[in-house]
């Protein structure tokens, strides 16, 4: 039996409806393997708590806008529930709760004890000044509040925010509560409790999860990155710092390409003057989408969900595919790319590094102490190598894809926490 959940939006094939149906396959294939009951699969199909809540925000005019927001808590299981919070135009329900579900499968995957969470407000930030954004912020974490909290649910940075966003939550929660709470939010400016490590932490993972699925030297290997966001950018940095080529990479702007690799902090620091990679002199200019179908060693999409579709995986030219983005490639490119023999490092997995030291913060937060960079760089690789291992043996132990056995590992850790628990009353 397949897993069907009601839509918020039936009419439409949204881009969040497309991200749900990819996570609810992959949860039923995974499902299926493990042989759990349907009652069970149902259970972890459907999240746990949904709030849908109206922001008012005013504008610097005097007018007054209304956003639709979001917080999903898609399972509980196994610790507080953690997940990111993205400020994004087309962000709706659907796309939350997929976020969410894989957030659960992910902190599963790497051992760390949360259940999965994600939020969401439907805004374009960049059309934002900063104190309509702080306003928003505040506005959206009242109205959230009864659900977050260092016990509860722990918000994160994602698309569309970042640390000054975290410290705002931090603030908003903080007064409510009479006293400092930092453990409330991880990816906070270090100054108010965030950990040393956790700027470039999911890319550091991305860079971690490549150079062990490579299994050779890195020196010369040629790189694309689809996005150069917070987890792109820092993603070919350190891929090129390895010995890799970074030959293209792209965002909202455009795609830039040289073939005898770019200067990545030279077009990080352009990026951050002008906005974007478009325009960068020491590159040639390249269509967006083909990037994602250049004669390259690997492919990092890093961007957003449904980049790599069934229109596109025949032509992806790239052996190795590291997910930095939630959901990029959806469940019929999958089988495109793995009869291809193209190897998919899956975002559960390669995009782990982001919660793994997002964990170590909070920790830290609850203990009021702090640990030195290399301290965190250490866990952070120990617990991504170990879980990294546990998927490449599952997968040729059972002939499954990677993103298959990393399912599997994820959702059986769920379904054995839950059948432990029991079902209350
Ligand atoms: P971000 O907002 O910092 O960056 C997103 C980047 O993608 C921007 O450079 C944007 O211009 C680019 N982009 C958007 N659409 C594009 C397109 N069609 N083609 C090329 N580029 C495009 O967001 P981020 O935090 O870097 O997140 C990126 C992805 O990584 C998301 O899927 C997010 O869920 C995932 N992720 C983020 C973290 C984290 O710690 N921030 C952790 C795990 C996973």
């Amino acid at each position: 039996m397949s897993i069907m959940v009601p839509s918020t939006t039936p009419a439409l094939i949204t881009p969040g409806r497309q991200a749900l149906d990819s996570a609810l396959h992959q949860l039923d294939q995974a499902a299926a393997h493990l042989g759990l009951d349907d009652g069970l699969r149902t259970m972890l199909a459907t999240p746990r708590r949904s709030l849908t809540v109206s922001v008012p925000v005013r504008r610097e005019d005097g007018r007054l806008d209304v956003v639709q927001g979001f917080r999903v808590q898609h399972n509980v299981s196994r610790g507080p529930a953690k997940g990111g919070l993205r400020f994004h135009p087309t962000t709706d329900l659907d796309e939350v709760t997929a976020l969410a579900m894989w957030m659960t499968w992910k902190c599963a995957l790497v051992g760390i004890p949360y259940g999965g969470a994600k939020g969401g407000v439907a805004v374009d930030p960049a059309g934002l000044t900063t104190r309509e954004l702080e306003r928003l912020t505040r506005r959206y974490v009242s109205e959230i509040m009864p659900l977050i909290g260092p016990e509860k649910d722990i918000p994160a940075p994602d698309v569309g925010t970042d640390e000054q966003t975290m410290a705002w939550i931090m603030d908003t929660y903080s007064v409510s509560a009479g006293y400092s709470v930092p453990g409330v939010v991880t990816g906070k400016p270090t100054t108010l409790g965030g950990s040393l490590g956790r700027t470039g932490a999911t890319s550091r993972g991305v860079q971690i999860a490549a150079l062990a699925a490579l299994g050779r030297s890195p020196e010369g290997v040629t790189v694309a990155v689809q996005g150069f966001g917070k987890v792109g950018a820092l993603a070919a940095q350190y891929l090129s710092d390895a010995g890799c080529k970074v030959v293209a990479v792209s965002d909202v702007t455009g795609a830039v390409h040289a073939a005898g690799g770019l200067d990545v902090a030279r077009l990080r620091a352009y990026a951050a003057e002008t906005g974007g990679v478009r325009g960068f002199h020491h590159a040639d200019a390249l269509d967006r989408d083909d990037l994602l179908e250049l004669d390259v060693d690997v492919l990092v999409p890093a961007a957003m969900e449904g980049a790599i579709t069934e229109a596109n995986a025949a032509r992806v030219r790239a052996r190795l595919i590291v997910e930095g983005a939630n959901g990029p490639t959806t469940p019929e490119a999958d089988e495109i790319l793995a009869a291809a023999g193209t190897t998919v490092v899956p975002d559960i997995l390669a995009n782990a590094g982001g919660v793994i030291v997002s964990y170590l913060e909070w920790v830290q937060n609850m203990q009021a102490y702090s640990w030195s960079s290399g301290e965190v760089e250490i866990k952070l690789r120990d617990l991504m190598l170990g879980a990294f291992a546990d998927v490449r043996s599952l997968a040729a132990e059972r002939g499954l894809t990677l993103r298959q056995a990393a399912h599997v590992i994820g959702v059986g850790r769920v379904a054995e926490a839950h059948q432990m628990r029991g079902l209350y009353p």
